[in-house]
């Protein structure tokens, strides 16, 4: 099977290696990708699974160096296109962002919107945008799948962030209905992809906060909301120093995940070793509780605890010890603890941890107004 990448060539039973051009520097030389790509001699997908968009979150990088050895092209079937740092500038620095684009690398991927690239009023894209941009068309022109590995906050509990899929419903009634059985299709296989992987997920947040967020243009949300590719964004505890558990968990829930996708024989593997949360309803994650003056906090919850509404979360503190304002936050929904936020200095309307809360929302949705991929309301009110 003809796939590539930069100069990384699949080659039926091998793990090859390679890089990706990336972004130029002005002083010389060039930020390059590393690829491998390791095909197997039966035919089958075309898996892509990168990390270190976020060049501070390291867990994804030791996951892919522990998945993909040797040995892998030889029972595999199809191909695995694997990128394990796709941001080296901030990979270097240990620094979310890369120092030549402002911003999150997480946000830069297309959101299927035409751009007029002749406007002298608009800002063209950065360079890295434009390098996204491009291995985004690289990755939607080869892959069935994608997953892309982060980190969230010390201690985190390892988890799924699931996308929504978006659909037009825009035409005719005929047209409408298509469209929304095709996105029912894509978020059946995304849930199972979930289900082959076997850790804690989380639905991705509500309409406005997804799309203010400009989650739509992270690797995922435009690889499910843009090229319609089963795509899912895994996040593994701590970044800067790895949870050794946690990465032979995500390693053990990708194979499970290449099995599911028939690209590896054997039976589903039990994940062990990490905190698995399965509260009984489905979630979404949401910030929550925030504080309501400048203060300390101090934790009284653990990540992966279920709490109830009226639950203490945090004590609050002046900073001389003394109990100012609510005194003890309280939850203010029921839910479970993916994380505590970092920090325990805050100012006003700071979410003091990261909460799994119940989800009453389809994971399938039309797009809200303006947001449609190519729609020529789309353009017009950008
Ligand atoms: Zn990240």
């Amino acid at each position: 099977m003809p796939v590539s990448l930069g100069t990384a060539k699949a080659a039926a039973g091998k793990l090859v290696y390679g890089t990706y051009d990336l972004v130029e520097h002005p002083t010389g030389g060039c930020d390059r990708l590393p690829v491998i790509i390791a095909q197997g001699s039966a035919r089958g997908p075309v898996f892509w699974l990168t990390a270190g968009i976020h060049g501070n979150e390291h867990a994804g990088l030791q996951v892919l160096h522990l998945l993909i050895p040797r040995e892998l092209a030889r029972k595999l079937r199809g191909t695995i296109v694997c990128i394990p740092a796709l941001n080296p500038a901030g990979l270097r620095t240990m620094k979310r962002e890369a120092y030549y684009h402002h911003g999150d690398p997480n946000r830069l991927f297309p959101d299927g919107k035409a751009r007029d690239p002749h406007d002298p009023d608009l800002e063209p894209p950065s360079v890295l945008e434009a390098a996204y941009s491009r291995l985004f068309e690289e990755m939607r022109s080869t892959a069935n799948y994608w997953i892309d590995l982060h980190n969230t906050w010390t201690g985190s509990v390892s988890m799924v962030y699931r996308d929504r899929v978006y659909y037009r419903d825009q035409g005719t009634p005929a047209q409408i209905k298509a469209a929304r059985l095709e996105a029912e299709n894509l978020d059946r296989q995304i849930g199972e992809i979930c289900e082959a992987y076997g850790h804690s997920v989380v639905n991705e947040m509500g309409c406005s906060g997804y799309f203010d967020d400009k989650l739509h243009r992270s690797t995922t949300g435009a690889a499910v909301n843009v090229a319609r590719i089963p795509a899912l964004t895994m996040e593994l505890g701590t970044g800067h120093m790895p949870d050794p558990k946690i990465v032979q968990a995500c390693r053990t829930g990708l194979v499970n995940v290449l099995k599911w996708a028939g690209m590896l024989e054997g039976n589903h593997e039990a994940i062990t070793g990490i905190t698995v949360v399965k509260p009984g309803y489905a979630c979404r994650r949401r910030g929550t509780p925030r504080v309501s003056v400048p203060c300390i906090v101090r934790h009284l919850v653990e990540p992966g605890d279920l709490v109830k509404q009226g639950d203490p979360i945090a004590e609050v503190r002046d900073i001389w010890g003394r109990p100012i304002a609510e005194k003890v936050l309280k939850s203010d929904t029921d839910g479970w603890i993916m994380g505590r936020t970092h920090g325990i200095v805050h100012y006003p309307g700071t979410e003091v941890t990261g909460m799994g809360v119940p989800d009453d929302l389809p994971t399938v949705l039309p797009y809200p107004a303006g947001y449609c991929p190519g729609s020529a309301q789309a353009r017009a009110e950008r």
